[in-house]
């Protein structure tokens, strides 16, 4: 063993290369705050899944149940799966943190689609490995080129779908053709974090392709149309090699008390999420037709946000100073190579109408 004394501790290499997450502003100007910069849900959480949390504060002396199991009996009787496929995590940022850093290791490679969501490069630089980044058309994943980009070298593809910032997705037929490609030993990930908004026939999470095959896993979140991002909660199903690799490495505790109790009465809380859906199926369309109709190409989006793409004249940066004097806060697309677009979450009604009419006023 070399002892190094000198200088001082130094992080693995990649690590001081990566630019550190950018969240969601939550400050604007006014009153009347719109924050649609972070896809939070409108609606907030299930009035059952507060009360659940809240009972879980007499016992905070406790430690959770390490093995989160009534969560993984509720997700796993809601879905149709094996409870014991199942891993929860603090988000599904952890999870896909836990996969990245099991799978991958200097000298490997990791593929993501161009606009691809930008926690999984994160992962990938944050265990030495490198990014093979696959070009996009029409702010969509194109399979051939993420066929393309898997090299000898390649552990692990991340494909969000919905995908995050565009909200463009693949047809499940497509990600068989992906998975179809892949050598067997590269862990496919499907993060799925938006499936519950999509209502397009030809969609699939990925469940069929996880239970078929054992280099797939899928990620879900309760981020997202459950509204209890602030709880940080994700689960993960997974073949059973993978789903023992990782609770090895995981945290022992990693998912609180609360969050476990919140996430069994949300998944039991089916009326509230179909009314997100039913909310999202409304405003989502309204919003793409009135917006495109002033002028900024809206990408088509299957998830709860959308991605406004101004023309040239209009910077985005503009708009998003002029959105913010009205007290709206969109999110800036530049860490995605994205300078001249903005993300919009869909809010509730007024916030859609004022995000609508300051456009208007933004682009006349
Ligand atoms: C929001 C989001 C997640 C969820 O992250 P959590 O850690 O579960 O809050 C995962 N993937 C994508 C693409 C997302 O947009």
């Amino acid at each position: 063993m070399t002892i190094t004394a000198t200088g001082r501790p130094q992080p693995r290499p990649g690590i001081l290369e990566i630019e550190a997450y950018v969240p969601g502003k939550s400050q604007a100007k006014g009153t009347r705050i719109h924050k649609l910069s972070s896809n939070e849900s409108p609606l907030g959480a299930s009035p059952r899944a507060i009360e659940a949390y809240r009972a879980t504060a007499t016992t905070l002396e406790r430690y959770p149940d390490g093995s989160a199991t009534a969560l993984r009996n509720a997700i796993a009787a809601r879905y149709g799966l094996s409870a014991d496929r199942i891993v929860c995590g603090a988000g599904s940022d952890e999870l896909l943190q836990l996969l990245a850093h099991a799978y991958l290791g200097e000298g490997d490679e990791a593929v993501y689609s161009q606009y691809g969501f930008l926690v999984y490069p994160i992962a990938i630089a944050a265990n030495g490995a490198r990014s093979i980044v696959a070009p996009e058309s029409n702010q969509t994943t194109d399979v051939d080129a993420m066929i393309r980009a898997v090299t000898p070298r390649t552990r692990m593809v991340f494909l969000a779908n919905p995908n995050n910032p565009t909200g463009t997705y693949l047809p499940f037929s497509e990600v068989k053709r992906l998975h179809a490609a892949l050598p067997a030993g590269v862990l496919l990930v499907l993060d799925a974090a938006y499936a519950e908004f999509v209502r397009n026939n030809d969609y699939e999470a990925g469940v069929a392709l996880v239970s078929e095959h054992e280099n797939v896993v899928m990620t879900r979140t309760f981020s997202k149309i459950f509204g209890l991002a602030a709880l940080r909660l994700g689960w993960l199903y997974g073949p059973a090699h993978v789903v023992d690799v990782l609770n090895r490495i995981r945290g022992p505790f990693n998912v609180s008390s609360g969050a476990i109790a919140a996430g069994v009465a949300a998944m039991e809380d089916q009326a509230f999420v179909e009314r997100a859906i039913a909310h999202n199926s409304e405003w989502l369309p309204w919003l793409a037709a009135e917006i495109g109709r002033l002028g900024i190409a809206v990408t088509p989006s299957v998830g709860n946000f959308l991605l406004l793409n101004f023309p040239s004249g209009k910077p985005a940066a503009a708009a998003d100073a002029f959105l913010q004097e009205r007290g709206i806060i969109a999110r800036r697309m530049d860490a995605y190579g994205l300078p001249g677009a903005l993300r919009l979450t869909v809010g509730d009604a007024e916030a859609n109408r004022d995000v609508v009419a300051a456009l208007k006023d933004f682009m006349s």
